[in-house]
């Protein structure tokens, strides 16, 4: 079945984007302690895995990237100001 995209407006912050897109929570310890990028990352990753409940998240058009937002993120929830990268969510496009 074709997915289609059942989101396409999921803006995430650059931390998210990284695991997202690269699967790589090796930034993180750029401006966190070795133990607040663990928890972090853990934060991240159970956002992710819950929204991939609903669909798959992609990497979407980063011409629709938010250079500055005070939106909080999509995906960790995150308040932190700051740049905002457009992602879409996948899907079957069925209801469940
Ligand atoms: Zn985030």
């Amino acid at each position: 079945m074709p997915l289609e995209i059942i989101d396409d407006q999921f803006m995430v912050c650059p931390d998210c984007l990284m695991i997202i897109a690269n699967d790589d929570a090796s930034g993180l310890d750029d401006s966190l302690s070795e133990k607040e990028a663990v928890e972090r990352e853990q934060e991240i990753r159970e956002a992710i895995a819950e929204t991939q409940r609903e669909g798959q998240i992609a990497v979407g058009d980063s011409e629709r990237d938010d250079e500055f937002s005070v939106s909080p993120c999509a995906c960790c929830g995150t308040r932190l100001a700051g740049q905002r990268h457009h992602c879409v969510i996948l899907g079957s496009g069925r209801k469940s």
